[in-house]
């Protein structure tokens, strides 16, 4: 396994305020070995940097896919592969604490909706629905919402963002960041 996984490209994750973070990606057209690779490359990618998901602008690619495994390496059947993906259903609320691998050490807590439905594509071009709650409708909506350029610090409130912001100038400025 681990000579396997060598020859697996690790990608760096791009941090904010990289400006590909707050730009759409393009929807995904080509279903091919390529993409499958580039899949793989993005699950292990996701692992090194001890992600849960892992959309492909953060590793500075415009597209709409993004990876997702809440129980990290657990349950096989927990990884996800989401392309082109739509949230078709919202139902309820919730407010939880969370990170992300292109705001490092940054937690905040955000409003999603409790259970979401979302509509996608696997890397074969498949189109499938599938649902989740709790972390699982976090994960979703977190990574759908770096497909739509959005970061989860622009969710929250215009105090706790400008904060938020300001921290990170600070430590751009110390060469912390
Ligand atoms: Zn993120």
């Amino acid at each position: 396994m681990a000579k396997e996984n060598k020859d697996v490209k690790i990608h760096e994750i791009v941090k904010y305020p990289d400006p590909i973070l707050n730009k759409a990606g393009e929807p995904i057209t080509v279903f091919d070995e390529d993409l499958r690779k580039l899949v793989e490359e993005m699950f292990a990618s996701m692992y090194e940097a001890h992600g849960i998901g892992l959309a492909a602008p953060q590793i500075g690619l415009s597209k709409r896919l993004t990876v997702i495994d809440v129980s990290f390496k657990k349950n096989p059947e927990d990884k996800l592969v989401l392309i082109n993906p739509e949230i078709i259903e919202r139902e309820g609320e919730q407010y939880e604490e969370e990170g992300c691998l292109s705001l490092p050490d940054i937690r905040d807590k955000v409003r999603r909706a409790a259970k979401v439905k979302v509509r996608a594509q696997n890397a074969k071009g498949e189109w499938f629905e599938i649902e989740g709650e709790e972390l699982l409708a976090r994960a979703f909506q977190h990574e759908i919402d770096h497909l739509d350029g959005v970061l989860f610090i622009e969710r929250l409130s215009r105090l706790k963002k400008d904060l938020t912001v300001r921290k990170i100038k600070k430590l751009i400025k110390n060469g912390e960041w």
